[in-house]
Parts: C-alpha cells; structure tokens; sequence
C-alpha cells in the first residue's frame, strides 16, 4: 500500500527574495524573519548564501541562535552552486551548518548557454554527485540538490540526476521552474511521473512570471504526493523574489488549507500555524519596504472588505456568504494601537534615559546602569544598520541576545 505523503514549507526569503534586483533586507531584519517562519511551523528557512563573506556574520549567528534554543524546529539551510569547492568553503565560513541545497543548470539550453562547451551533461550529473557526497561527509544532516530551470529539461535526463542524487545521500530533489513557465496540468503530470519513478521527496521551486506561482506549486505538490512521497514547496513572504516573484507563502498555505479540491489531497504539515500570516506579512513588508497590494490574499487591506450592496448585506447575515476563510484565521482582527500624542524612541541618536524609558514600556529592566549603556550601544547600532525605526520585537531580540546581534551587525569588507 501506498502510503500518504505530506506538504512541507522551505522558505526562501532571505535568499531568493534578498538576492532579487532593487530590494533588500538587513541582516537583523532577516534573522527575524527566521524566527517568525519558526513560529509559524514552517520546516526549513533558506537563510542565505555561506559562500558570501558578508554573510557569514549572519548564517554563523543564527547557527549559534539554534545551539541556544531560540528556535523551536526549522532547518536554517544554505544555498550554494553544486560543486565541491562551494561545498568546501561553506564549510569553511559556517562549520556548524548542517543543513544545504546545492543548485547546477541542468537544461540543455543552459548548459550550452552559460557554460558554452565547458560541461557536459555528464559533468552536471557527476558535478552534483560529488559535491552532495562530500556535503554528507563533511557534515550536513539533510542536502537538497537543486536542478535549476527543470521545467526546460527532459524527464529521462531528470530521474537520471534524482537517482545520482539520491545514490550520493541527497535528502530531497529541487525541481526549479527557474524561468516560471509552468502551467499547473503539465507540471503535475511531470512531477507525477519523476515521483513514481524515483520514489525519492520533491521540492517544487516556482516563480510567478505567467502569474500561477502558487497554481503550479499545489499541482505539482499535488503529483507528489499522489506517488506517495512528501513534497515540499519553495515559497517567500510576500512573494517577493526574482523579477515576478515567486510562490507567496501566505497563499501557497491559503490555497493548500481552503481550496475545495486540495485539502483532503496534499495534507499540510500540521505545524503550520496559518495565524502568524498577518504578523510575518506585515514584518516583512516593513522590513523590505514594500507595500502589500490592497488586494493580497489574506493579508491585504481589502481581504476581508465589503461595500457593494449585495456582498455587504450576504457577508453581515453571514460571513460564510462572500468569505472563503475568517480574518482570525490569518491572525487578523485584533485593532493596531496607534500613538498619536506624545512618543519616545530610541535608536541610531538616543540617549540613556529614553532608551530606558522605551525598554521599560516593553517590560524589560536592566540590572545595572552598564548593562544598558552595552545594550544602548546595540541599540545605536542596529539602528543605523536597518535605517528604519527598530520594531518592539527587534528592540526584545537586541536585549535577549546582545552577544548574537553585536555578531549580525559586523560586516568587515
Ligand atoms: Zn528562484
């Protein structure tokens, strides 16, 4: 008997939606958004590059932040190319990583036309075997090895690099609509197909191009899963990701728990919490300063409005009439409180007693006047680095862990 697989989450803000053209996130901005993915259940964050120096700080820091408990149960996880030398220095900048994807080209049209003669297909199969292997040995607990632009490659050449994959320890496939050209029907089929024939997990990696993101992710989650073998689909807050983005978090999970023929099919890892929506969407928008479209799903300012005559008089006898799902759902409802009188910050120019003042309407007291003075620094610090008055979790985090922030914020070139 078959048995049943399950949907999980890998988000992959902080490094497809960091790396996109013209937005950008701070590093403490991003390790706060590890922790809010963590409390949202979701199973894996892909939290940067630990082959880039000015990321190093930052991965080390939040690998130190598991070894003190901060988070519950998400993977923090790198990316890097599928090749043993970025496997190498990897672990080189990051020994304590232990969890990676590994990404190579894998269509013809991009092997001839990135690396123009240079490998072969026999070179990207052997290429990512090798790097998979020695990530294993050099201490990974779970690898991911990535196929970028799959839609554009053949399936026999695909189960070709699963099976070589899989045989060098890999935990899970990525299977990347790198150009979104996907429609939901044949990405089904397709993953459908390389499930049966490897029995081996898939992760649906899609972006937004032809505006299905989150349509061919669920389809194609939907074909693993119906192979029997877990799925897991690549999503980021917002959707912000290269050029159209990619598959939006909040939806991806709207569409997995309220769609009418996905719920009962692609069970969703039972962790998520579908509440943390508004907060997590909301942070984000903040941190990347961006605005949310009026009309997003879930979180959107008109998500849960009626006016017209007919929606408004169905929705007050019963919301059930004109809503799909409830604003408690997504962890909206509750009124934002807003000062409009008089109000003390503190950050990159502040000064001792605001900075105490602020901190105790937060309930946090400091023991001595240089334990403040230490954290005031911080403070200071962080400040200048988001350039954006620091949120009141920000602010908790900096006096939580001052020796993990005082790490984030140094970047030497
Ligand atoms: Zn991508």
């Amino acid at each position: 008997m078959i048995t049943k697989g399950k949907v999980y989450l890998i988000d992959v803000t902080n490094r497809d939606g960091v790396q996109t053209s013209r937005i950008l996130l701070p590093k403490l901005s991003k390790t706060l958004l590890n922790l809010y993915l963590d409390e949202m259940g979701v199973y894996q964050s892909e939290i940067g590059f630990p082959t880039l120096k000015h990321e190093v700080n930052y991965i080390n820091a939040n690998l130190e932040l598991v070894e003190l408990g901060a988070f519950k149960r998400i993977h923090l996880e790198g990316w890097a190319r599928a090749i043993p030398e970025d496997v190498e220095l990897a672990f080189k900048n990051c020994p304590k990583i232990k969890h990676l994807n590994l990404s190579v080209s894998t269509s013809e049209i991009m092997i001839q036309g990135k690396f123009q003669g240079r490998k072969t297909w026999d070179d990207i199969v052997k290429g990512m075997y090798n790097a998979v292997k020695l990530a294993k040995e050099l201490g990974a607990e779970t690898v991911g090895f990535n196929a970028e632009d799959a839609s554009r490659t053949e399936l026999s050449r695909l189960i070709e690099f699963i099976l070589a994959g899989k045989e060098a320890g890999g935990d899970r496939f990525r299977y990347c609509d790198t150009l979104g050209c996907e429609d939901p029907i044949t990405i089904y089929e397709r993953i459908h197909t390389l499930a049966l024939a490897t029995r081996f997990p898939i992760e649906m990696h899609c972006h937004n191009d032809l505006g299905m993101a989150e349509a061919v992710s669920v389809a194609g989650a939907q074909g693993t899963i119906e192979a029997g073998v877990d799925s897991y689909i690549n999503t980021t807050v917002n959707g912000y990701g290269e050029r159209a983005g990619n598959a939006d978090l909040v939806s991806t999970i709207l569409a997995l728990k309220f769609s009418h023929g996905l719920k009962e099919k692609c069970p969703l890892d039972e962790h998520v919490n579908l509440k943390m929506a508004w907060k997590i969407a909301k942070y984000a928008s903040y941190a990347f300063n961006i605005p949310i479209p009026i009309n997003q799903p879930g979180v959107g300012a008109n998500a849960f409005a009626h006016e017209s005559g007919i929606h408004a008089d169905g929705v007050l006898k019963d919301r059930a009439n004109y809503e799909l799902y409830s604003p408690e759902d997504v962890g909206r409802g509750e009124p934002e409180l807003l000062e409009t009188g008089r109000i003390i910050t503190t950050g990159e120019y502040g000064g001792i007693k605001g900075f105490r003042y602020v901190y105790s309407k937060l309930g946090i007291e400091f023991h001595d006047d240089n334990e403040a003075r230490n954290i005031l620094e911080l403070v200071q610090y962080a400040n200048l680095h988001t350039q954006k008055p620091l949120t009141d979790d920000e602010l908790k985090f900096i006096a939580t862990y001052p020796d993990i922030v005082r790490q984030i914020l140094t970047v030497t070139p």
